[in-house]
């Protein structure tokens, strides 16, 4: 079990700040997210896309500032449990809680930081009969471990960013890959585009351009998968593993199981240290609601400052909390 003072749901730009203001505080973070990177929104949404409202910035793009803040909390040395969704949350006798994800990971914190978004971020899925039958049998919607489909026949499908860097990385790891897409033009970057055309052309991919999966066989685990084209003729391919890659929905998911007060798929807070109706529980970013909120990266950077402070008092309710400015010698001042 891993053991820490507070657990963050969700590594976005918020759960991440949050690690540096607890960290002012000597309190030490755990943070879970169920993507297996870390950045929430700016890194599965739009990595690529310039910011123009972090003070101090007038432009950074998303990556750029994601990986900012893993440098900034570094000195903290916060714990990542990635790519596993947090489903259960338990109070414990002595007021501790314990934090269960999707994996069965466990995490023993003094509190809980909700930072969770949008929510979690469900695959979309196509419309193909007994996909999930196939699910976790070589049917995967995200490519959590690339070793997974070393040597092995994959489809993937999709016409993004995803299914066209996966393709790149994965023609040097799988036995064969091959790309469905819809379309004939991709909305993903022109370079990765491009990429993909010269694979395609020098034979190391198959791409397969207006055409869609349109079933799936197997015995026990996949081992087909039925291709048609714009003339509706269909044809199987031989494939140990299906990626659709067709983008993640948000929903708010287990956390509307933990009684807390939601209102419209976000959780009610008091503005006065973001917490929620349950002590000992905080939730701060797009996740909260309140009489004026604003989803914006900096309200959610103002709410982890002012949560601090009050979950201290929880987590070491015998210490004395004295106010100091970063800038006597950085970090290391704390
Ligand atoms: C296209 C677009 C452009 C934007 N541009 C701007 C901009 O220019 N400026 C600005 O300030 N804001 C912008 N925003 C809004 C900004 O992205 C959000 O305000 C910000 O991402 C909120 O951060 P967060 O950390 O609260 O949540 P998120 O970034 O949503 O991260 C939450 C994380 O929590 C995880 N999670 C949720 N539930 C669970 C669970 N049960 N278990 C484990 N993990 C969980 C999710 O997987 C996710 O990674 C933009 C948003 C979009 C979509």
């Amino acid at each position: 079990m891993i053991t820490t003072d507070i657990c963050i749901v969700g590594a976005g730009p918020v759960g991440l700040f949050a690690v540096f203001e607890a960290g002012l505080l000597k309190m030490r973070c755990h943070l879970v997210d169920a993507l297996p990177q870390i950045g929430g929104q700016l890194s599965e949404i739009y990595p690529q896309k310039p910011i123009y409202d972090i003070p101090g910035y007038p432009t950074i793009n998303a990556q750029e500032l994601v990986d900012n803040l893993l440098k900034q909390i570094e000195p903290f040395n916060p714990g990542f449990t990635l790519g596993e969704r947090v489903e259960k949350l338990e109070r414990q006798e002595d007021k501790s809680f314990i934090v269960t994800t999707s994996e069965n990971t466990q995490i023993r914190c003094k509190a809980v930081v909700i930072a969770g978004g949008l929510g979690c971020f469900e695959p979309r899925k196509p419309a193909v009969e007994r996909l999930e039958e196939f699910e976790g049998k070589g049917v995967a919607y995200m490519v959590r471990n690339p070793e997974l489909f070393r040597d092995k026949e994959i489809v993937l499908a999709g016409g993004g960013d995803s299914a066209l860097d996966w393709t790149i990385f994965l023609s040097d790891v799988a036995k064969r890959v091959t790309l469905v897409h819809r379309g004939e033009t991709f909305r993903g970057a022109p370079d990765s585009a491009e990429k993909v055309a010269h694979l395609a052309e020098s034979g190391k991919i198959n791409l397969i351009l207006k055409s869609n999966i349109t079933k799936i066989n197997g015995n026990g685990h996949l081992n087909e998968v039925t291709i048609a084209g714009a003339d509706n003729a269909e044809y199987n391919i031989n494939a140990d593993y299906l990626i659709p890659l067709f983008g993640l929905s948000p929903k708010l998911g287990p956390i509307a199981d933990w009684s807390l007060n939601v209102e419209k798929s976000a959780i009610q807070v008091n503005t006065f240290d973001y917490s929620t109706n349950i002590e000992g529980i905080y939730a701060i970013g797009d996740i909260n609601t309140y009489p004026g909120k604003l989803k914006l990266i900096l309200c959610g950077f103002h709410e982890a400052a002012l949560m601090c402070q009050s979950a201290f008092k929880y987590v070491f309710p015998d210490q004395r909390l004295s106010f100091k400015y970063t800038t006597v010698n950085g970090v290391n001042a704390f």
